[in-house]
């Protein structure tokens, strides 16, 4: 039998939301954050080549992109939704973002390291990173003048041969440095992972994306209250 239009329901379509987040690192404890929201991806992103899943909930969506494309991903509009370190957030040019929810993750500091023992051998210290705003940031706040050098990985080795006096990088444990007879100096930033949105999805979406923080967010919190 044909349903007579006036008692059809009217269709309201779920909004798809599009989750980025970060692989490597952040991903492994991304994911039991979103199962206890509830959202499950499809396939293991660890194991999976494809860089779209979909999820146990039918309204949303993941895409594995490095933790430094999740920027771009969230305010282009090709997510509406990502998962990446404050580090990288500190780097973007304009805070555009909205960043409602620290998730607690992905813990870990970005530091200022030399040589063990060695002051620097400049008047005008060299420091090489990959973080170049926070690291001028830093800086500036202390009034000292130094050359920034920009390197895109094992800062490590920039003081080993003199390409710098310090490094500025991201620190776990200590082995790294240790290994390579570092010494950390001073904190630059505590480092977390941070939920972010794009500020139309959240005028647009609101709905599912208010649910989305609130989910994780008690999702934090009851990981907190286990730590
Ligand atoms: P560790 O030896 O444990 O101190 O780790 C230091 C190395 O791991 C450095 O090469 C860092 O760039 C990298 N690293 C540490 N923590 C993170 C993190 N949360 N995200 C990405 N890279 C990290």
């Amino acid at each position: 039998m044909i349903e007579a239009a006036s008692t059809r329901r009217p269709f309201v379509a779920e909004p798809m939301l599009t989750v980025a987040l970060s692989k490597g690192r952040i991903l492994t404890e991304t994911l039991p954050l979103l199962a206890a929201a509830g959202i499950v991806p499809d396939e293991d992103p660890a194991v999976s080549r494809r860089l779209i899943l979909g999820t146990s909930s039918p309204g949303v969506r993941l895409l594995i992109v490095g933790p430094t494309d999740v920027p771009a991903y969230v305010l282009h509009g090709g997510a509406d939704v990502g998962v990446t370190g404050k580090d990288v957030l500190a780097e973007q040019e304009q805070a555009i973002l909205y960043e409602p929810l620290d998730l607690g993750i992905g813990r870990c500091r970005l530091m200022l390291a030399g040589r063990e023992g060695l002051e620097p051998s400049r008047a005008q210290p060299r420091v090489a990173t990959k973080y170049v705003a926070s690291t001028r940031a830093f800086f500036a706040a202390r009034g000292q003048q130094v050359d920034v050098i920009k390197l895109y990985g094992s800062m490590e080795l920039a003081p080993l041969v003199g390409l710098a006096d310090w490094i500025v990088d991201l620190v776990d444990t200590g082995n790294t440095l240790r290994a390579n007879g570092l010494a950390p100096l001073e904190t630059v930033m505590e480092v977390s992972a941070r939920l972010v949105v794009n500020p139309a999805s959240w005028k647009t979406k609101h709905a599912a994306v208010r649910r989305l923080v609130a989910d994780l967010a008690a999702a934090v919190e009851r990981q907190g209250a286990r730590a």
